[in-house]
C-alpha cells in the first residue's frame, strides 16, 4: 500500500518505472497464464481500466499458452488491438523477450504503430514508464529491461525479421508475403523449448480470403475452436453458424444463395430488422443466450491438437454485430466474397478471384504440338509465334500467337534445368523450332541461363525480355526496353488483365487430353488466385496469391505479353520508375459506401 501512494506521488520516471517492475514482477508469474488480469489492472482504456465487457471471447485468446495460435476473424472485432496490449505487457513484464510483430507492408506497419502502438502506450502509464526513452521509434520499442518489440512488414524493406525472436505475431495474414512469413518460425529457433514441444511463440491472424490459403490454412491445422452458444430453451450446444444458423423472415432459400441481390428488397422492407440467429435443435432466437457470456464457451473440434485456432465470428461480439446490422452491411459490398470474407469471418471464393476451369475444359482444339515431334518445320501458317518461360529447376515453357481477341496458346513443356542436365540446348532449340518471334521470361533466379538465353535471342533476332515485376509501371501494364531487354512488369495489373482474358474465353487452348502437360497447366494456371482486401484506412489491396505450384500461371503471364508486344501492343516509350507503389483506381459502381471509400490498387514485388 506504501509503494503504491509513493508511485502516485513520485512523478520521477525512474522511481516509477522502478516501482512499475517490483509490482510488475510480481504479478509476472500470474501474468503469463493469466494476460488478462493483468492487462485489466495495468493498462487502461479512454482514461478507464481496460476490461473486457462486451468482448468477453477475448479473455481465452488474450490467455491462451498455446506457443501455436491462429485466429481467423471477421472485421471490427478488435483482435489486432487486443494483441498490441498482450505483447506490450509481455514486454514490459518478462525477461529477455524479442517480439517482432508483422503486417502485411512497411507502410501498413507504420500507421499500425502509430495509430495502435502507440495510442495503447499512451493509456497504460506503467509501460510508457518502462519504455527506454530517446531509443524508442515507430518501429521499434525498446524497454528498460532490455526487451525488444518490433513492428514491421512482410514487404519491402523488413531487415527486423532477420533478428531471432520470442514471440512472433502476423497480422492481415493473408496479404502478407506468405514465404517471408513461413522463413519466420526459424527466427524462433533459439528461444526457449516450452511444454507443448515447439520454441517460442508464433501468432497468425486474418480475416479469411480464399479456402486453403493464408488463416484458413492455419485455421485448419489446428484445434478450431467455435464461441459456442448454449440454448436456454432447450440446452442444446449450438456453434452458430452464417450457413446452419443464420434466419432471415421472408428469406426460405439456401443461406449459400444469400446475396446482396436477395437481401436488397428484404431491406428495403425493413425485414432484415427480424433477422436472427436460431438454435438449430428447437428454432429459438438465440439473442438473449448469445449475448450472455455464462451461456458461451470456446469449444474445440480437435481438441487433442496443440495447434491452437479461433474462429472468430460477427455473433461472438453480438453487442457490435446484430443480425440486423449484418444483412444491411451486405449493401455495402460490390463483391459478395468480400461481405463473406470481412463481415461473416469466412473464407470464400468468387468467379472475380478464380481462373475458371470451363476455357481448358471446353476445347476441341486437338493442335497440340507434340513434343517429340518438334523437329524441323512447325507448319503453324503465318502467325507470329511467342514464347514464355518461367525460370528454375524446371523451366516452365509456353508458345502462343495472337488472335484477334486475346491469344491461342498452342504448347508447353517443362523442360529440365540442373547442373546435370541443364535445360538451355532444349530452350535454344524450341525458340528455333518455333521461329519464336517475341520472348519474355524471368529474370533470375538463374541469371547465367537468362543472360546466355538474351544473348542467344539478340543473335538470333528474337525480341527477347527479361521480365522484372514491379510495383507500378506508370499507367502501363508493362514497359519494355529493348537496349537493356528488360520489361518492368505490374505483376498484379498483368496477371488481372490475364485472367480476364482467359475468363472471357478469349485465351484458346489445346484440348485436355492431347498432352498430360495440360493438366498440368491448367492446375498450375488455377493455382494462382486473386485476392482482395479492405484496411483500415480504406484502401483497397489486390493481390495474386497461389494455393499451390504456379509456375504455368507466371508462364502464361510472360507468354500473355509477349503476344502483346507481338500483336503491336508493344510501346516503347521510356522506363518509368516504380514509384508510387499505391495508385488509385477507379471503381467499378456499387453503393454509396463504395463511392466514398478511397480505393486504391496495391501491387507487390
Ligand atoms: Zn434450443
Amino acid at each position: 500500500m506504501a509503494a503504491k501512494s509513493a508511485h502516485q506521488a513520485d512523478p520521477d520516471s525512474l522511481r516509477e518505472g522502478y516501482l512499475a517492475r517490483i509490482e510488475a514482477a510480481t504479478d509476472t508469474a500470474a501474468s503469463r497464464t493469466n494476460h488478462s488480469a493483468w492487462v485489466q489492472k495495468h493498462t487502461t482504456l479512454q482514461g478507464d481500466p481496460f476490461n473486457f465487457k462486451h468482448h468477453e471471447m477475448q479473455i481465452d485468446i488474450f490467455d491462451d499458452p498455446a506457443s501455436r495460435i491462429a485466429v481467423r476473424k471477421c472485421s471490427q472485432v478488435g483482435l489486432s488491438e487486443l494483441q498490441v496490449r498482450k505483447l506490450l505487457t509481455i514486454s514490459a513484464v518478462m525477461r529477455y523477450v524479442r517480439v517482432i510483430y508483422t503486417l502485411p507492408t512497411r507502410q501498413f506497419a507504420m500507421r499500425f504503430a502509430k495509430d495502435r502502438v502507440d495510442t495503447t502506450i499512451e493509456q497504460a502509464p506503467m509501460i510508457s514508464g518502462m519504455l527506454k526513452r530517446g531509443s524508442d521509434s515507430a518501429e521499434q520499442k525498446v524497454f528498460t529491461n532490455g526487451n525488444v518489440l518490433y513492428v514491421t512488414g512482410t514487404y519491402g524493406d523488413n531487415s527486423a525479421i532477420s533478428v531471432p525472436a520470442t514471440y512472433i505475431v502476423n497480422d492481415e495474414l493473408d496479404f502478407s508475403n506468405q514465404e517471408v512469413v513461413s522463413k519466420m518460425s526459424s527466427r524462433l529457433r533459439h528461444a526457449e523449448e516450452n511444454e507443448d514441444g515447439y520454441r517460442g511463440f508464433h501468432y497468425k491472424f486474418s480475416t479469411p480470403t480464399l479456402p486453403g490459403f493464408g488463416v484458413t490454412k492455419e485455421f485448419e491445422k489446428g484445434d478450431q475452436k467455435y464461441y459456442a452458444c448454449r440454448c436456454s430453451r432447450c440446452n442444446h450446444d449450438n456453434i452458430p453458424g452464417w450457413y446452419t444458423h443464420f434466419t432471415v423472415p421472408g428469406y426460405d432459400g439456401d443461406m449459400r444463395e444469400f446475396d446482396a441481390q436477395t437481401a436488397t428488397p428484404l431491406i428495403d422492407s425493413d425485414k432484415h430488422l427480424e433477422a436472427y440467429i436460431r438454435c438449430s435443435k428447437c428454432g429459438k432466437n438465440l439473442w438473449e443466450d448469445l449475448i450472455n457470456p455464462a451461456r458461451r464457451r470456446w469449444v474445440a473440434k480437435y481438441p487433442d491438437r496443440k495447434y491452437s485456432s479461433y474462429q472468430v465470428s460477427p455473433w461472438d461480439v453480438p453487442h457490435y454485430n446484430k443480425p440486423s446490422e449484418i444483412v444491411l452491411q451486405m449493401k455495402d459490398y460490390t463483391r459478395h466474397m468480400d461481405f463473406m470474407n470481412f463481415v461473416v469471418g469466412l473464407d470464400y471464393q468468387d468467379s472475380d478471384s478464380v481462373f475458371s476451369l470451363e476455357p481448358f475444359n471446353d476445347s476441341n482444339d486437338t493442335k497440340f504440338v507434340s513434343p517429340d515431334k518438334v523437329e524441323g518445320n512447325l507448319s503453324l501458317g503465318d502467325h507470329r509465334l511467342c514464347a514464355g518461360m518461367d525460370v528454375g529447376k524446371v523451366c516452365h515453357f509456353m508458345v502462343g500467337y495472337p488472335t484477334e481477341t486475346g491469344m491461342k496458346v498452342v504448347y508447353a513443356e517443362e523442360i529440365k534445368h540442373t547442373a546435370q542436365t541443364p535445360g538451355k540446348q532444349r530452350l535454344f532449340k524450341l525458340l528455333k523450332m518455333f521461329n519464336i518471334q517475341y520472348f519474355v521470361m524471368d529474370s533470375g533466379p538463374d541469371i547465367t541461363l537468362v543472360r546466355d538465353a538474351l544473348e542467344f535471342c539478340k543473335m538470333d533476332g528474337i525480341r527477347a525480355f527479361a521480365s522484372e515485376y514491379v510495383r507500378t509501371v506508370g499507367l502501363e501494364n508493362f514497359q519494355p526496353n529493348p537496349e537493356t531487354q528488360i520489361v518492368k512488369v505490374n505483376r498484379t495489373e498483368t496477371l488481372t488483365q490475364l485472367m480476364k482474358s482467359h475468363n472471357t474465353r478469349n485465351i484458346q487452348y489445346p484440348a485436355q487430353g492431347t498432352h498430360p502437360v495440360m493438366y498440368t497447366v491448367r492446375n498450375q494456371v488455377t493455382a494462382l488466385k486473386k485476392i482482395v482486401r479492405e484496411v483500415d484506412s480504406g484502401e483497397m489491396l489486390e493481390q495474386f496469391v497461389k494455393t499451390g505450384p504456379d509456375h504455368f500461371g507466371h508462364t502464361m503471364n510472360y507468354l500473355n505479353i509477349a503476344v502483346q508486344m507481338a500483336s503491336g501492343g508493344l510501346s516503347m516509350s521510356s522506363v518509368v520508375g516504380a514509384n508510387p507503389m499505391v495508385k488509385r483506381i477507379k471503381m467499378r459502381g456499387g453503393s454509396s459506401r463504395d463511392t466514398q471509400r478511397r480505393i486504391y490498387r496495391e501491387s507487390y514485388v
